[in-house]
């Protein structure tokens, strides 16, 4: 996408607007398939906590992926966008038995990560296939905020307890049909994701009916220059060659899935905001936008650098700016951040909006959230309208008027 066609649709949506670029999200899909192509069955499920719009959810179902869900609630997003039920995966952390058994009634492949569940759902339902979460102990990245396989993390059957998961297997008599891991957010080397999936191999053999692996994801894409982007070619190489080895020591062509959430729509989001004013303190210069963190909570959330640039004038003379939110908080998108030179009017756009961004949006100081348009085929879709003052009202109920005083 083009300066001037995000501009053109800030001027047409108002601001400030999410965009998404369809040709980018395809583009990222072929790379990894094309990574994984020596691989007979393959599947990738799309991790729709990234980027949950219906219209993108129809977008990627288009491409040939399934789903990863975390919820009922993504899950009937998922069926409503069209998906059937077995492209669709329920991965949960920490939710209640009834919530599975719910989903699993909907014919969505479950994924269970702890024993207490697995012990419960496997009594009562022993023929149900079942995937099991197992945390392998792997640290990917360095930030404990989005590590999580590491030692104390909430996620997944500790690869210590496999002795104890095995009995409950044998004692129910529950079909096991997959193995799943997630690591972390970050995969930054391709040998530490190698070391687990050995561990993933080794846990599989365990079980006799296997019919998939599921590696998570955990892909990294540069969110700033000189940042570190997962290898997809040479881990394509590498695991390919290991994972059809253990296909044909197990004796059975397995699936293998990834579940990327970010590689897909992370680069191919924009979001823009619009300069309402600029502001000299003594020691550093304010660029305060139209939005806060109520839009994009990650630079206050984890501290992820989005890349910012001022595309109403991107040629002028680069100053420091720190570029900051309406609200009533201290809501900071960058710190002295080198950017051309900022006039009130001016449109930033930020890059790497396309995951976790309109996602975690909140109505926090009674804001609307943003328009989401998707860029198809050279034109700018509207894929969710702007706010307006009836939701925030909606679900609301006035003060029972019986009540005078308290
Ligand atoms: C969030 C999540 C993903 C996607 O992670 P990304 O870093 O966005 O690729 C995949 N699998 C599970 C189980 C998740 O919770």
């Amino acid at each position: 996408m083009q300066a001037k066609d995000l501009l053109q649709l800030a001027e047409q949506f108002g601001n400030p607007l999410y965009v998404y670029d369809a040709e980018k999200i395809q583009s990222q899909y072929n790379r990894l398939t094309k990574a994984f192509s020596k691989v007979d069955k393959l599947r990738i499920n799309y991790a729709m906590k990234a980027l949950s719009n219906v219209a993108v959810l129809q977008l990627i179902k288009e491409m040939g992926a399934g789903l990863d869900t975390v919820s009922i609630q993504e899950v009937q997003l998922g069926l409503h966008a069209g998906y059937a039920p077995d492209k669709i995966f329920y991965t949960p952390n920490g939710v209640s038995l009834e919530e599975i058994e719910e989903v699993n009634a909907m014919g969505v492949q479950i994924n269970i990560d702890n024993l207490s569940i697995l012990e419960q759902f496997g009594t009562k339902h022993p023929n149900v296939p079942v995937c099991i979460r197992i945390n392998p102990h792997v640290m990917a990245g360095g930030n404990t905020n989005i590590s999580v396989g590491h030692i104390d993390s909430k996620f997944g059957i500790s690869i210590h307890q496999l002795p104890h998961l095995i009995r409950i297997v044998e004692n129910t008599k529950m079909n096991i049909v997959g193995i799943h891991m997630h690591t972390g957010s970050d995969i930054l080397d391709i040998e530490v994701f190698l070391y687990a999936a050995e561990i993933l191999f080794d846990v599989a053999k365990k079980f006799k009916n296997l019919e998939f692996l599921d590696f998570g994801s955990g892909f990294k894409v540069p969110y700033k220059k000189d940042d570190i982007e997962t290898d997809i070619e040479e881990l394509g190489k590498k695991l390919s060659k290991r994972f059809n080895a253990f296909c044909t020591e197990y004796g059975k062509d397995l699936t293998l899935i990834f579940e990327p959430g970010k590689f897909l729509v992370s680069e191919a989001g924009f979001f823009l905001a619009k300069v309402n004013v600029v502001k000299q303190t003594t020691s550093t210069v304010f660029a305060g936008i139209d939005s806060g963190f109520n839009h994009l909570i990650r630079p206050m959330l984890y501290g992820s650098q989005h890349h910012i640039e001022n595309i109403s004038h991107p040629k002028g003379k680069e100053r420091f700016y720190s570029v900051v939110g309406y609200i009533c908080e201290t809501d900071t998108f960058a710190n002295n951040r080198r950017i051309s030179e900022i006039k009130e009017g001016d449109i930033l756009c930020f890059r790497n909006a396309g995951a976790y961004c309109f996602s975690m949006a909140s109505n926090y100081n009674s804001r609307y959230k943003p328009a989401e348009v998707l860029w198809l085929n050279g034109e700018g879709h509207l894929i969710r309208a702007r706010e307006t003052f009836e939701d925030l009202l909606k679900n609301q109920l006035p003060l029972p008027t019986t009540v005078t005083t308290v």
